[in-house]
């Protein structure tokens, strides 16, 4: 996968703070600077495992409301941080989770997209959250 050619997408500084857990920071090409929770990036992990998970429990949720039946309750789970992070390349970092999960590879295509603020949710994603 190439580096997409849209400033937006392309990463000028990437820091990952993987020892104090704070997360990662990314500026770029156009000047935005993004910056990452691990838990809120195990969540938005890209692996086909997690897309299914997610699936699922969108499915399960909508499935719930409409039967009015109480939802399961959660399995407690610590907040996942980051045990070690590596750049892949020169299009994405994968990140290992405290929690054993390191399928998950980030290209900066999609970390860009999930950045969390309101700019880029209104240019990069519809569904509001
Ligand atoms: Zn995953
Ligand atoms: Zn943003």
């Amino acid at each position: 996968m190439p580096t997409p050619p849209d400033p937006r997408k392309k990463p000028t500084s990437v820091k990952i703070h993987v020892s104090n857990g704070a997360g990662v920071d990314v500026t770029w090409a156009d000047g935005h600077a993004s910056h990452y929770e691990f838990a809120y990036l195990r969540d938005e992990c890209p692996c086909a495992t997690c897309n299914d998970a997610r699936e699922k429990k969108a499915f399960i949720g909508e499935m719930g409301s409409a039967l009015k039946s109480s939802p399961a309750l959660p399995m407690f789970k610590p907040k996942p941080r980051a045990q070690a992070a590596t750049q892949v390349g020169n299009y994405a970092i994968q990140i290992s989770f405290t929690d054993g999960h390191s399928t998950g590879i980030y290209s900066y295509d999609h970390l860009r997209n999930i950045c969390p603020c309101a700019e880029c949710a209104k240019a990069f994603r519809t569904v509001a959250h």
